[in-house]
């Protein structure tokens, strides 16, 4: 008997919503099989075609190329995210390699390369063709040129040598740091060292004490910052130097776990690889696939920052000192300057002292569905015309999803916005936006089907959801990904919505952000969930004012770890193999640009930096400011333009969401502000002028 596979054919249901019933598990590896097999044999049929490459024989096919893949992945991977189980981790695991191989099998395909290659250097006599569709054309050929396909069997046969080495190494970077993290967790034999920690991660720290077998002792566990959040609030001053020592030293003190040489290694296979590929460093590699485009662009917002954000720290620290000397106790000698290990703590007392505001005390005003209805989807209303519908008929992937059919102002419709708001075992942490349908004409897909995931904790049966301050504007954040996805309105699925470069692509999530705190929109939602009273405009004005508090600290860590990412990733293969120090690379790298304070370490330093050197995002740890930038621009640009209104949201949805990737970004960007992007109202918002 023929089983249904409900991934064989294209989803029957409104929208193209995935048939989640009828959907089990042992449909997704065969899918998957068929899948990369079907795939291949399209891709094949296009390089075997007799006819001179062409756009129109080669392209829309290959992006119509793989849709059975895309159908089984995007549903696997989003259950794999926010309801795992035994069988997705399993099935992950196994499949991870093979689709890297299959993805491999296309980018590095020399015939169709060479396709590509043909259509790319004839586009200039192709007057006839879209701007969209030049664009993909470039796309496709950095792509593939990036990943090697144009490289000689031999070079290539290198290039997978290096890819291998440098899996390896990322690996062991990773288990390294995970192991030394734990050895390094620090002991506490008396309970009173936790003086001034919440009673809750006081008993938190003797089980975790107990779980490694040391009864009766308390275990401070570290994070991946350098920053460890007890810090703000732990009185003894020697307990927390321990705790900023250890944090510090991780990878980088010796023995089994030492990252220092795994470091060095992987700096040195990435130039190398990079200059196999025909680049001057890993840097301008991996920016060459970019919004920033090149290295120097990054150095030069960078250098535009950094002397600014390091005054502002050296003055924050300057005040701090102030209150010291007036408050002090017998922790801190008059003369003994603040260390990073007390930045935290007088900070927090500042802020308490200055601002006034307990951001735990306002959950009260913010109620899920009022956060939902009369702010997030408020504000969307107000700025595009859309509408939301629920439409509890519809079924999604958990019973916790709640499903929305989004209309036009003028009735049409727009898709569907899942919300998966609850945080439950079978989720991983974070909050995230992902598509199940990307919009693309080529592929008849009009409409999109975009989810939201959260992980808010679940009330009592019958209990009020209460958000809290920095889960409200998470949810804004994300809501603004999805607008991302909804309003994509291209051709080509590799260039709809969030498919934009990876500096690109926090910048409507950033922008939506704005909307969280705007007085029209937080007098509308932000009401107390049993008595409907507003929010007090005293908190309101606090809130507003503390935002630049202690902005030179945070953007001096951020920068300072920016800058190393750029500092290891920009040497020549060259300079790499001759750099056989880790700590005073380091040092002279961030002296180099004036971040060096002792008391402001960088968020992550070498050996503990796991985005760069394990984690994906290798040169790209600049993204968030970098789109930031053109965020803080944008919420100018509303501001002189009149705020909330249809004509301010047209706008931003024609020039910047609709686009997607579907052409230079920063031009769009221009066309939408009516001048580049400037660095202005960044430097203003986080009080750098
Ligand atoms: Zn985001």
């Amino acid at each position: 008997m023929v089983d249904q596979n409900p991934f064989f054919e294209p989803s029957s249901l409104e929208y193209g919503l995935p048939p989640f019933a009828e959907i089990r598990d042992e449909h997704y590896e065969p899918a998957f099989k068929k899948g990369m097999s079907d795939q291949l044999a399209e891709v094949r049929a296009i390089v075997r075609k007799h006819d001179a490459p062409m756009f129109e024989n080669t392209l829309p096919a290959l992006e119509a190329s793989g849709q059975l893949l895309s159908r089984v992945a995007t549903v696997f991977f989003n259950k794999s995210s926010a309801d795992s189980s035994d069988f997705t981790n399993d099935l992950e695991e196994r499949i991870a390699p093979q689709l890297a191989t299959h993805s491999d099998a296309i980018l590095l395909d020399s015939a169709l390369y060479s396709r590509i290659m043909t259509v790319h250097d004839a586009l200039d006599e192709r007057s006839d063709l879209s701007a969209e569709q030049k664009y993909l054309v470039h796309r496709w050929y950095t792509e593939m040129t990036l990943a090697g396909a144009g490289l000689d069997d031999e070079a290539k046969t290198k290039l997978r040598e290096y890819n291998q080495k440098l899996s390896t190494l990322t690996t062991r970077f990773e288990k390294n740091l995970l192991a030394d993290t734990n050895e390094l967790a620090v002991v506490l034999d008396d309970v009173a060292d936790l003086d001034g920690l919440e009673l809750g991660e006081i008993s938190a720290a003797a089980e975790a004490a107990t779980a490694r077998g040391l009864e009766g002792k308390s275990l401070v566990t570290l994070v991946l910052p350098t920053g460890h959040p007890f810090l703000a609030s732990l009185t003894d001053r020697g307990i927390r130097q321990r705790i900023m020592e250890a944090s510090q030293s991780r990878g980088t003190h010796g023995g089994e776990w030492d990252n220092k040489k795994v470091v060095l290694e992987i700096v040195r296979l990435r130039a190398e690889r990079a200059e196999l590929l025909g680049f001057p460093s890993h840097a301008a590699f991996v920016l060459a696939d970019s919004t920033a485009k090149t290295p120097q662009a990054v150095a030069e917002m960078l250098s535009k920052l950094a002397p600014a954000a390091a005054r502002n720290a050296k003055a924050e620290q300057g005040d701090l000192e102030v209150i010291i000397g007036g408050e002090l106790d017998d922790s801190l000698e008059a003369d003994q300057a603040v260390m990073s290990w007390d930045w935290a703590f007088w900070t927090e007392k500042v802020r308490q002292e200055k601002y006034d505001v307990d951001t735990a005390a306002l959950r009260p005003w913010f109620e899920a569905e009022r956060v939902l209805q009369d702010g997030v989807f408020f504000a969307a209303t107000r700025l595009y015309g859309i509408t939301f519908t629920e439409r509890t008929d519809l079924l999604g992937y958990h019973p916790d999803v709640r499903v929305f059919e989004v209309h036009n102002e003028d009735g049409s419709p727009v898709g569907l916005y899942l919300l998966d708001l609850y945080t439950r075992d079978s989720k991983r942490g974070g909050a995230w936006m992902n598509d199940l349908i990307a919009q693309s004409t080529l592929l008849g897909h009009e409409h999109t089907i975009v989810t939201n995931n959260l992980n808010v904790p679940k009330p009592a049966a019958g209990e009020p959801t209460l958000l809290t301050f920095d889960e409200t504007g998470t949810l804004f954040h994300e809501f603004g990904h999805a607008l991302h996805g909804l309003f994509a309105q291209v051709t080509y699925p590799k260039l709809a919505g969030t498919n934009v470069f990876r500096d690109f692509v926090e910048f409507p999530s950033q922008v939506n952000e704005m909307w969280m705190l705007w007085p029209e929109v937080l007098a509308n939602y932000a009401k107390h969930y049993q008595t409907g009273e507003p929010l007090d405009q005293g908190i309101v004005d606090r809130l507003h004012e503390s935002e630049q508090f202690n902005e030179g600290f945070a953007t001096s860590e951020y920068l300072g770890a920016a800058l190393l990412d750029q500092a290891w990733h920009g040497l020549s293969a060259r300079a790499a193999a001759e750099v056989d120090d880790v700590p005073s690379f380091e040092a002279s790298a961030l002296a180099a640009v004036g971040l060096d304070s002792p008391a402001v370490p960088p968020r992550y330093r070498t050996t503990y930096f796991a985005h760069v050197f394990s984690g994906g995002y290798d040169a790209g740890y600049y993204s968030y400011i970098w789109s930031e930038v053109l965020d803080a621009d944008t919420v100018e640009w509303f501001k002189e333009n009149g705020g909330l209104t249809r004509a301010n949201g047209n706008r931003f949805r024609t020039h910047l969401l609709g686009v997607g990737g579907s052409r230079d970004a920063l031009e769009a960007y221009a066309d939408f502000r009516g001048r580049p992007a400037e660095i202005g109202p960044l430097l203003k918002r986080r009080g750098l002028q």
